[in-house]
């Protein structure tokens, strides 16, 4: 029940904002038996498409799409009339459900909440509101917008101008006419870019102010998209549920189509299919890698701006208006009827504000750098301080007394980008660090909402009154998100996804890129989990279950994720000639790895018989320092080419020659017979290295899983045997061990690719178990003084990080130099999955950086190099 004592309301939950969010929030609420109060500052419901009135207003996510899902009765009652609906149709759409619902009864309109304290001793937030009512809550919820606060004006001389003045977030309700007018546009993002043709059609002269060109694609509008009705028509609930599922909130099928890799056909194809769609998930989807690999993304970019130039007919405003300053996507692309033939007409104007800025605004219109110009209309397409901006222009203050935009100083900080630490029983809905404004936000917004209702509903059953996260959740989240930030173009564009359009705003990634489904499955996660990651309390007690919901990469989760939905047979349960003809089909469908400047094959002798090798030469004159390495795969499966993704960019990046050996498989050839050709490998490589193009005596025995078992094996017989030199030994995810009772593998012995039984498959398969404390099988058992300096990089989510971390600890106490790479959130394989776990490259990167210092010949640069990204682990 809403109680008013004096001028004060109370209430169980107080709501900011009746848009999309505030509307179903109140909904939800409501039917869980809390009493509901919604705020809003506008004169009516709609939020975004209440202030956003500006000709060529529409979404720019199909309205099929772009529309609540939680009652199919809705969804029957209401018909979109377009693929894009106009902005007045979204509007009637939120007023009608407003209205279906019988919501308005309690929202309270035109007024704007100005702060919100915590009071500690009641456990409820009080809320000061423009309209001089105090309000007293349980819960407080922020559903006020990622897009509803506008960029403040920030181009001296905005307010001396005497003629007509207009924000397109701010539009006026009755309309503007600008018929024979003169009219300046400043700003071409996605309002500018909607607008300005409409704007075109009236006025006499019309200029457009443009600093960055965008990327812009055709919408195509018209009657809703045949193929999404249909599929909506025959199983409704099955569409909603699978853009629930989806990486932006719009179902779209898995893309394997890597930009760099695909044929120029393929490529063109690919892209004139997206431009013809008009649908902006297909723009951003021409390749499966465009918002990772610059390479790719630079192929579509540069197909864009042929559009473009076949379109205006000026040469020089077509080049302006061809962006290049940021990856398509990076900033969000935007969808327009006609705009870049607007430039054809002739009295549109396009002025270059990178040649010639803005100086000022004055009585009478615009002056550059080149000249002025008079007008008698400006509009101000200038964007919005987002997703931070309506929730600090609210004096939030919560614990202690320390208010959200000081706990935001530099920059947000949240659990889930729902909650924050200080601020109990508070939720910020589409808050920085969620998905919002990086996907179809009626999916993300309903999300939201069901997961802040279910969570106060739980609250209620287990008797708490108060909920907050911990520091190590949030914390977690905030890596989480960087972790995600970092693997995308996103970092590379001065973007408002950035922050930086606003003066003094921190620079960092503030939605959520990892994708609608991890993030939904990670709320699910932390519910599921008793609400992990939150301190509740109540008078039943307090509770805390504290812990971190998401540790892997994101990439390598989805990777995970892809791989267990494939349901793929266990290699234990094979054959060994199986288990190799099955890895083989496996690695026939990853994409090859980097360009190198030559790839040649050959055969050195063993003791045994001959051993093929793979040898990848780098670019450059040469002589190249060498690395010879061995290939994991459990000393039974693998060869020479099938970790080549990997050795190619082991090249690449470290510019030496990298020879990739064959090696006796188990169990035809059991223990030591792995080790004993990796030795005579590594010998004959090291006599041989003029003829391989590389520098003698300039050698590193290198190897990935088994491959450095038999690597580091290598080093022990070099060094008691007294050759050859070796100058280092690189040893990526080892074996050094045959313990399986370290906590590694417990931790991580299912579910990351290489399990325990595949380990002990494996182990059972080299030697017998009387040999697995040989220092040729399980080195970690040897003598370790005087071997070559090493480089190990261990994985958390590996079962043999922890045999990997003791082979470092015991190197060290044996006098070896170390350089260990602890590699966050990867698994035994993920490292070297190149172009598909884009967050391995970094890791790489300080792998090939660090492998430089072992040469004398790359080892000065290197080493400063190095200095730079010393000590953190990766
Ligand atoms: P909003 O709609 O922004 O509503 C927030 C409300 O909170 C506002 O009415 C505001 O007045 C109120 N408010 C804020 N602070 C206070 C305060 N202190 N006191 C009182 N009231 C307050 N997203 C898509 O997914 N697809 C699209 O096609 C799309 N098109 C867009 C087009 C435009 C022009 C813009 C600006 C955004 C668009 N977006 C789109 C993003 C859009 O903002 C969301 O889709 C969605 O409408 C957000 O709903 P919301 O309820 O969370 O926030
Ligand atoms: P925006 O994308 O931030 O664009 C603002 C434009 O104004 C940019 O071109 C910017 O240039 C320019 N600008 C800002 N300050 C300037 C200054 N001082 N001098 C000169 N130019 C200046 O804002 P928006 O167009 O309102 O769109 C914001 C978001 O709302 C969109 O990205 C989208 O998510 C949503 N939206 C969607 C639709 C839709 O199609 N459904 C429509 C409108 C908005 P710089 O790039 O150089 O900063």
């Amino acid at each position: 029940m809403q109680q008013v004592e004096g001028s004060v309301l109370e209430v169980d939950v107080a709501v900011v904002g009746a848009g999309f969010s505030g509307l179903y929030l109140l909904k939800r609420l409501r039917e869980a038996g809390l009493s509901v109060r919604v705020f809003d500052a506008a004169g009516d419901v709609g939020g975004t498409w209440f202030w956003n009135r500006y000709p060529g207003a529409r979404c720019d996510v199909p309205s099929t799409d772009y529309t609540y899902s939680f009652d199919p009765e809705l969804e029957q009652a209401w018909s979109w009339s377009e693929k894009y609906a106009t902005q007045p149709e979204i509007l009637e759409y939120l007023r009608f459900v407003a209205n279906r619902y019988d919501l308005r009864r309690d929202i309270t309109l035109g007024t704007r909440v100005e702060a919100a304290v915590w009071d500690e001793a009641s456990e409820r937030w009080r809320l000061r509101t423009s309209g001089g009512q105090d309000v007293v809550c349980r819960y407080y919820v922020m559903a006020s917008g990622c897009l509803s606060v506008p960029k403040s004006p920030d181009i001296p001389g905005s307010d001396r101008f005497v003629g007509d003045s207009y924000w397109t977030s701010s539009w006026p309700h009755e309309g503007v006419d600008v018929t024979g007018k003169r009219v300046a546009v400043i700003g071409t993002g996605s309002s500018g870019i909607q607008t300005i043709p409409h704007l075109a059609a009236q006025a006499a002269q019309l200029t457009v102010f443009q600093r960055t060109p965008n990327f812009s694609l055709p919408a195509r509008n018209g009657p809703l998209p045949a193929e999404r009705v249909a599929k909506l028509a025959s199983d409704r609930p099955a569409y909603r549920e699978a853009a629930r599922w989806s990486l932006g909130g719009v179902h779209t099928e898995p893309n394997q189509v890597f930009g760099v890799y695909a044929s120029e056909e393929v490529r063109r194809q690919r892209f004139e299919d997206a431009w013809a769609a008009g649908e902006l998930f297909a723009i951003l989807d021409v390749f499966g890698d465009q918002a990772v690999n610059p390479a790719s993304n630079e192929i579509v970019s540069e197909m864009v701006r042929e559009k473009i130039r076949g379109i205006v007919h000026d040469p020089a405003t077509a080049e302006l208006l061809c962006p290049h300053d940021h990856p398509l996507g990076s900033k969000r692309c935007c969808l327009d009827t006609g705009y870049y033939d607007t430039f054809n007409q002739p009295h549109v104007r396009l002025v270059d504000l990178r040649s010639t800025p803005i100086t000022t605004v004055t009585e009478i219109g615009i002056d550059t750098t080149a000249e002025s110009m008079g007008f008698d209309v400006i509009v101000y397409a200038t964007g919005f301080d987002a997703m931070t901006g309506a929730l600090v222009s609210v004096d939030i203050t919560g614990r202690n007394g320390v208010t959200l935009k000081e706990k935001w100083a530099d920059g947000p900080s949240t659990y889930l980008g729902l909650t924050a630490v200080g601020f109990p029983n508070f939720f910020a809905l589409t808050g920085p660090g969620s998905p919002s404004v990086l996907s179809n936000m009626a999916v993300s917004i309903e999300q939201h909402v069901d997961w802040v209702t279910d969570c106060l509903i739980r609250l209620r059953a287990d008797g708490f009154q108060t909920i907050e996260p911990t520091p190590l959740a949030e914390d977690g989240w905030d890596q989480h998100v960087a972790d995600g930030a970092a693997i995308t173009l996103h970092q590379t564009a001065n973007s408002w996804y950035m922050g930086a359009n606003v003066a003094g705003k921190k620079r960092a990634l503030y939605p959520y890129v990892a994708g609608v489904d991890q993030y939904r499955w990670a709320c699910d996660q932390v519910a599921a989990q008793d609400y992990l990651g939150f301190r509740r309390s109540g008078p039943t007690g307090e509770h805390t279950n504290d812990g971190v919901v998401c540790q892997l990469q994101p990439d390598v989760k989805r990777v995970l994720d892809v791989v267990a939905g494939m349901q793929l047979p266990a290699l234990e349960t094979m054959s060994a000639p199986d288990a190799r003809a099955f890895m083989d089909a496996m690695n026939a469908a990853r994409p090859p790895g980097p360009e190198v400047a030559e790839i040649v094959d050959g055969v050195l002798p063993g003791p045994a018989g001959d051993l093929p090798y793979r040898l990848y030469r780098p670019a450059g004159t040469g002589p190249h320092p060498v690395v010879a390495y061995f290939h994991g795969g459990g000393w039974v499966l693998g060869s020479k080419e099938s970790d080549e993704p990997f050795c190619r960019d082991l090249c690449a990046r470290s510019g030496a020659v990298v020879v990739s050996v064959d090696y006796r498989h188990a169990p035809q050839d059991r223990f030591p017979a792995a080790a004993d050709d990796a030795f005579a490998a590594v010998s004959w490589i090291a006599d041989n290295a003029i003829l391989l193009g590389g520098i003698p005596g300039e050698l590193v025995v290198a190897g990935w899983s088994a491959g450095g078992n038999v690597a580091t094996v290598a080093c022990h017989r070099a060094r008691d045997e007294g050759h050859p030199q070796i100058r280092g030994q690189l040893l990526l995810t080892p074996a050094t061990d045959s313990d399986p009772n370290r906590p590694s593998y417990t931790d991580n012995g299912d579910g990351y690719v290489l399990t325990a039984p595949l380990m002990r498959w494996f182990w059972e398969h080299y030697c017998d178990e009387a040999q697995r404390q040989d220092p040729r099988a399980a080195p970690l058992h040897g003598d370790l003084a005087g071997l070559p300096p090493a480089i190990v990089i261990t994985a958390q989510f590996d079962p043999l990080r922890d045999e990997g971390i003791a082979y470092v600890e015991a190197l060290q106490a044996a006098g070896v130099p170390v350089q260990h790479v602890s590699a966050r959130g990867h698994t035994h394989t993920s490292l070297t999955m190149v172009d598909v776990v884009i967050s391995g490259a970094q890791v790489r990167e300080e792998i090939a950086q660090r492998l430089r210092t072992l040469f004398p010949s790359t080892a000065t640069v290197a080493a400063v190099q190095a200095a730079g990204t010393e000590p953190a682990p990766v």
